[in-house]
C-alpha cells in the first residue's frame, strides 16, 4: 500500500491541517492501493495564499517567457525520464491498459514542450495598433490572469493535469491543482517533477481532496482569479454558479455523447477499427468517445455483424498484462452507473448485440464486457445521455440530411466523426456538425497544437493549442495621448 500523507503547498510537503485522508483502490482487484492526504478548506486557503504571494511578489510572472519556457522543458524532460514508472502508477490508479498509459504520459510531456514554445513566443509580443485618430498611439499586451485553480477528472489523470498546468505556467500564472479523489497519485508525482525542474515555491500547489470539500472550497475561494474545470456537467454547472459570485474567469470542459456517421461507401474494416477505438479505448471513459454510431442503411447489417465479431475478440484484464485492450472501469461507483445504464437501455427496448455483463473469468475488480447496442430508441437515455463506459449505440440512417439531423439532435456538442470515401461530402458534413472537434475518417486522435472543447452542454472555452494559452491570459490595451493640442472638452 502506498502512503501519501502530504499535500504540496508553497514548495513544501505538508500534512493536512485537519488530519484527514482518503483511500484509493486498484480497479483491477478492488484492493487498497493508497492512503492519501485529504485537503480541507483550511489547506485550500493556505495553498491559494501561497499562489497569491508567488504571483504578486515572486519571480514567476515577471520572468521572460524564454525563462519560463526553459523550466517547462525541464518538466517535460522530467516526465519523460519517469515515463515507465508514471505509466505503471497510472494503470494501478485508473485501470487503463499500459500502452494507453504510456501514450498519456508521453503526451503530457509533449504538452509541456508545446507550451514552452508558446511561452517563448510571448516575449516581445506587444503589438502596436494603428488608430484612425492619429493623436493617439496604442499597443496591446497580454498578461497572466493571476491565480488559477484547476479541478480535473480521473480518466486521464496526468494528461488532464498537464493540459491545465502547462499553459497556466507558460502564461505566468500561479496555481492550485486539485486532482480527482479517485486518481490523485500522478499529480503528486508531477509536483515532485516540477520541484526538481526548479519551479519556484508556490507557483504550483497540489491538493488531493474530495470534490465537495477541497474542490468546492477552491473554486469558491476569493483569492482565485480563474477556474479551469474538466469533469461532469452537474459539477461544471455548480462551479459556474460558484464562480458567478465573484465573476471569476472560467473555462469548462464537460461531457459528450459524440456521433460517428459512417456512409455506405466506407471501407468496412477501417470503419470497424475506428468505431472500436472510438468507444472502447480507456474503457469508454472518454469525454469525446464516439458513443452514438450512425450507419447508412445499406452498410448497417454487415457493419453490425463485423463490429460484434471484432468486439468479441477484445482482450479484457488487468491493464498491466500484455495484450489487454480493455481494463477495469475506474471505480465501483462507475461500474454500477454504467451497469444501470445498460439495464435501463434493455428495458427501454434497445437491442443488446453483445456484452453488458461482468466477464465470468474476472470476478474481482470493476470489469465490464465491451457492449454493443443496435436499434436504440432515439428518446432513450442510452441514446441521449453520456454513459462514460464501454457501451456503443448503433442506429441506421437513410441519407445525409437524416444523418446530420440525428447527429445534431443532442444536448452535447463536444466531438463528432464522419467516414466516407467521398472527401467532399466529409468536409461538407464536418461544417454542419454541431461540435467543437470533428474527425474525418478517424475518431479520437488528439494533438497539443489543436483546440479542444465543445459547444452546447459540453462546455465553455477551448484547451490546447494557442487557445489553451488564451485561457490564462488577459488582454490589455495601453493607449497614449500624443497630441500637443488640448483635448478640447474643457479647455477650448
Ligand atoms: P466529476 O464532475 O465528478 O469530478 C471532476 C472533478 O471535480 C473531481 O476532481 C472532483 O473531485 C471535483 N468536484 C466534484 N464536486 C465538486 C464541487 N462541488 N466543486 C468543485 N469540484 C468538485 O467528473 P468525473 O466523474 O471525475 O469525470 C467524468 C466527467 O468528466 C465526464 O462527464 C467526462 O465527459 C468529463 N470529461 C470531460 C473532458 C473534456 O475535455 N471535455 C475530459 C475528460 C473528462
Amino acid at each position: 500500500m502506498l502512503d501519501r500523507p502530504h499535500l504540496y503547498i508553497d514548495g513544501q510537503w505538508l500534512a493536512p491541517q485537519q488530519a484527514g485522508h482518503f483511500e484509493v483502490f486498484d480497479p483491477s482487484d478492488a484492493s487498497l492501493l493508497a492512503r492519501v492526504a485529504a485537503a480541507s478548506a483550511a489547506d485550500v486557503d493556505l495553498a491559494v495564499s501561497a499562489a497569491r504571494r508567488a504571483f504578486d511578489h515572486g519571480p514567476w510572472p515577471r520572468l521572460s517567457g524564454a525563462k519560463r519556457g526553459a523550466i517547462l522543458r525541464r518538466i517535460a524532460d522530467g516526465i519523460r525520464a519517469n515515463l515507465e514508472d508514471l505509466a505503471v502508477l497510472e494503470v494501478r490508479d485508473n485501470g487503463k491498459p499500459l500502452p494507453e498509459a504510456q501514450w498519456d504520459i508521453a503526451d503530457a510531456a509533449g504538452c509541456f514542450d508545446f507550451y514552452a514554445d508558446l511561452a517563448e513566443r510571448l516575449d516581445g509580443e506587444e503589438r502596436p495598433i494603428a488608430l484612425a485618430d492619429a493623436r493617439f498611439r496604442a499597443s496591446v499586451v497580454r498578461e497572466p490572469v493571476g491565480v488559477a485553480a484547476a479541478v480535473i477528472p480521473w480518466n486521464y489523470p496526468l494528461l488532464m493535469a498537464s493540459w491545465k498546468v502547462a499553459p497556466a505556467l507558460a502564461a505566468g500564472c500561479c496555481m492550485v491543482l486539485k486532482p480527482s479523489e479517485l486518481t490523485p497519485l500522478t499529480a503528486l508525482e508531477l509536483a515532485r517533477i516540477t520541484e526538481a525542474a526548479g519551479l519556484p515555491a508556490g507557483v504550483l500547489n497540489v491538493l488531493p481532496g474530495l470534490g465537495g470539500e477541497a474542490g468546492a472550497a477552491l473554486v469558491e475561494h476569493p483569492g482565485v482569479d480563474k477556474v479551469a474545470f474538466t469533469g461532469s456537467v452537474p459539477t461544471g454547472s455548480r462551479i459556474m454558479q460558484a464562480a458567478a459570485r465573484d465573476v471569476k474567469n472560467i473555462s469548462l470542459e464537460l461531457g459528450g455523447k459524440s456521433p460517428f456517421i459512417v456512409f455506405a461507401d466506407s471501407d468496412i474494416e477501417a470503419a470497424v477499427e475506428w468505431i472500436l477505438f472510438g468507444i472502447f479505448w480507456n474503457q469508454g471513459q472518454v469525454c469525446s468517445a464516439t458513443s452514438r454510431v450512425l450507419v447508412e442503411r445499406a452498410l448497417y447489417p454487415a457493419l453490425l455483424e463485423r463490429l460484434v465479431a471484432e468486439t468479441h475478440k477484445i482482450r479484457i484484464g488487468n491493464g498491466l498484462e500484455p495484450g489487454v485492450l480493455l481494463g477495469p472501469l475506474v471505480s465501483a461507483g462507475q461500474h454500477a452507473k454504467v451497469s444501470a445504464a445498460i439495464a435501463q437501455g434493455i428495458a427501454d427496448g434497445a437491442r443488446l448485440l453483445c456484452g453488458g455483463q461482468r466477464p465470468a473469468d474476472l470476478p474481482e475488480g470493476w470489469f465490464l464486457q465491451p457492449t454493443v447496442f443496435a436499434d436504440v430508441p432515439l428518446d432513450s437515455d442510452l441514446w441521449r445521455e453520456e454513459i462514460f463506459g464501454p457501451v456503443v449505440c448503433v442506429n441506421p440512417f437513410d441519407d445525409e440530411a437524416e444523418a446530420l439531423r440525428l447527429a445534431n439532435d443532442s444536448a452535447f456538442g463536444l466531438a463528432a466523426a464522419v467516414m466516407s470515401a467521398d472527401l467532399e461530402r466529409c468536409e461538407r458534413v464536418a461544417r454542419k456538425l454541431q461540435a467543437g472537434i470533428v474527425w474525418i475518417n478517424c475518431s479520437q486522435p488528439t494533438f497539443s497544437e489543436l483546440p479542444w472543447g465543445g459547444v452546447k452542454r459540453s462546455g465553455i472555452g477551448r484547451e490546447l493549442g494557442e487557445w489553451g494559452l488564451d485561457n490564462y491570459l488577459e488582454t490589455k490595451q495601453i493607449t497614449r495621448y500624443e497630441s500637443a493640442e488640448p483635448w478640447g472638452w474643457y479647455i477650448k
